[in-house]
């Protein structure tokens, strides 16, 4: 059997940042589920798509094959065969994925099943908004990652800064509260904290902080 460790949570909580710390001291994959719906809404960018018409969304959905593989523990994600890694952090493409790639039902269908069988293969550590109630509800250990929405929106100013790009802390704050909005109120796998996660607010916790109460979790 393997070990599974699910964490979900709104966008900006430092998911991504915690889940690749403990899967490096534990020797898990890391999996990054937000990239798979990423690589999808970057699909229907570059296709053009129109947001509104979902029969359109639904074809050139199935349109896309996703699949991912793992180099020097790193996880790739394929489109259509090819790495897009690197075009999938925007705010565009993931925009367009909370808006409407996360919305579809074969989509969601898909990547589940995609999600479930990397966690049955590997012991992981798998990121993202309905790990602990929908894809790995068995999960030994299940963490609800969150923190203020103007901390959220503060580290992803600081974020934006190093790389010497200037963001506006309000219309962030806003952008990421629009975001939890959507995420949490669509009808299918909505965010919301399984009832069985331990519930971890970062606001005023350092991330080794946080990675130390997730490792405890799992002795
Ligand atoms: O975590 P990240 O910001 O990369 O995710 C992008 C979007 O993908 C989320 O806002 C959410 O709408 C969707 N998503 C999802 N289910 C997951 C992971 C991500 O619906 N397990």
């Amino acid at each position: 059997m393997s070990y599974q460790i699910a964490i979900d949570g709104p966008a900006g909580a430092g998911k991504s940042t915690i889940a690749r710390k403990v899967a490096r001291e534990k020797n898990f994959i890391y999996v990054d589920t937000g990239a798979m719906y990423r690589a999808m809404a970057y699909h229907l960018l570059e296709e053009g798509a129109d947001p509104e018409n979902d029969s359109e969304i639904a074809e050139k959905c199935e349109g896309a094959d996703i699949t991912i593989s793992f180099e020097n523990g790193e996880q790739v994600v394929l489109l259509n065969g090819k790495n897009v890694n690197h075009v999938l952090r925007t705010e565009a493409v993931g925009n367009m994925a909370s808006a409407v790639v996360s919305r579809n039902p074969q989509v969601r269908q898909r990547l589940t099943v995609l999600q479930k069988e990397l966690a049955e293969k590997n012991n992981v550590v798998m990121d993202g908004r309905d790990i602990g109630t929908c894809v790995l509800p068995e999960a030994d250990v299940k963490v609800y990652l969150t923190a203020s929405a103007r901390i959220r929106a503060k580290r992803r100013f600081d974020e934006l800064a190093a790389k010497g790009e200037a963001g506006d802390m309000d219309q962030i704050e806003a952008d990421i509260i629009k975001r939890d909005e959507q995420d949490m109120n669509r009808k299918i796998a909505p965010l919301r904290q399984a009832e069985d996660a331990v519930l971890i607010d970062s606001s005023r916790m350092t991330i080794e902080e946080v990675v130390h109460t997730i490792l405890n979790l799992c002795r």
